[in-house]
């Protein structure tokens, strides 16, 4: 069964270098990848950019294609985005099918700060995307809780429904939602850096630019 991966964040704003390591994720998988925004993430300051500017900038920017597809069940519920909660969710809809959750390589290291971690084996694996930029070290705890998890193959993947770790050597980027923001904000036009869907529609980015 093909798996479906979930790739979460704040998405404030989804720039190339979320939807190159989603879609290279997706062909080293075989996956079908569900980008899915946060709403108040709970390890995190508030996004710039409210819920529905998010949802309007992702769909802009996921035109033209069916492998990325768009998730916004965390945006219905009430309170803060647990990834512990969509994975229950997602596990109760999906049955045996295997899940596989993509985390960039600095927020994978983070990982022990997130609600109920531990139990985030049972209902996924998790994909490690490589990310060029950032000194990764992995706390002892999660180097130990990984330790006998790690699989080199995406067809390891297929076997069970949750529990294996992979790296995924995506096409490193360096490129970084706080970048755009400060770019934006101070009158610059990273036309490059972000989905060419955000340019169609001058209102997408207005939550970012400078207002002078
Ligand atoms: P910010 O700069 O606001 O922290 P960000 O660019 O890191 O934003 P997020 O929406 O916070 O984007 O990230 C969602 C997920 O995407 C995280 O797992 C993050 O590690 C991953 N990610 C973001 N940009 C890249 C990139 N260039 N390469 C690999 N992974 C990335």
């Amino acid at each position: 069964m093909k798996p479906l991966a979930i790739f979460g964040g704040t998405f404030d704003p989804v720039h190339l270098g979320h939807l190159s390591v989603a879609w290279e994720a997706s062909e080293l998988l075989d996956a079908d990848v569900r980008l899915m925004p946060a709403s108040v993430p709970p390890h995190r300051p508030a996004p710039t950019a409210s819920a529905a500017q998010r949802v309007a900038m992702l769909r802009a920017a996921l035109q033209g294609q069916s492998r990325l597809t768009l998730d916004t069940r965390e945006l219905e519920r009430a309170g803060p985005s647990y990834t512990i909660d969509t994975l229950i969710e997602l596990r109760a809809e999906q049955g045996a099918r295997p899940l596989v959750l993509l985390i960039g390589a600095d927020a994978f290291a983070g990982l022990p700060g997130w609600h109920r971690w531990r139990e985030l084996f049972d209902l996924a694996h998790i994909g490690i995307l490589s990310r060029p930029g950032v000194g990764v070290v992995l706390p002892d705890e999660l180097q130990r809780e990984i330790a006998d998890r790690r699989v080199d193959t995406a067809a390891a993947l297929c076997e069970v429904a949750a529990g294996n770790v992979i790296d995924l050597a995506v096409t490193p980027l360096e490129i970084s939602a706080t970048r755009i923001r400060e770019l934006l904000a101070s009158g610059r036009e990273p036309r490059y850096l972000l989905p060419a869907g955000l340019f169609d529609d001058f209102d997408l980015l207005s939550p970012y630019r400078s207002r002078r």
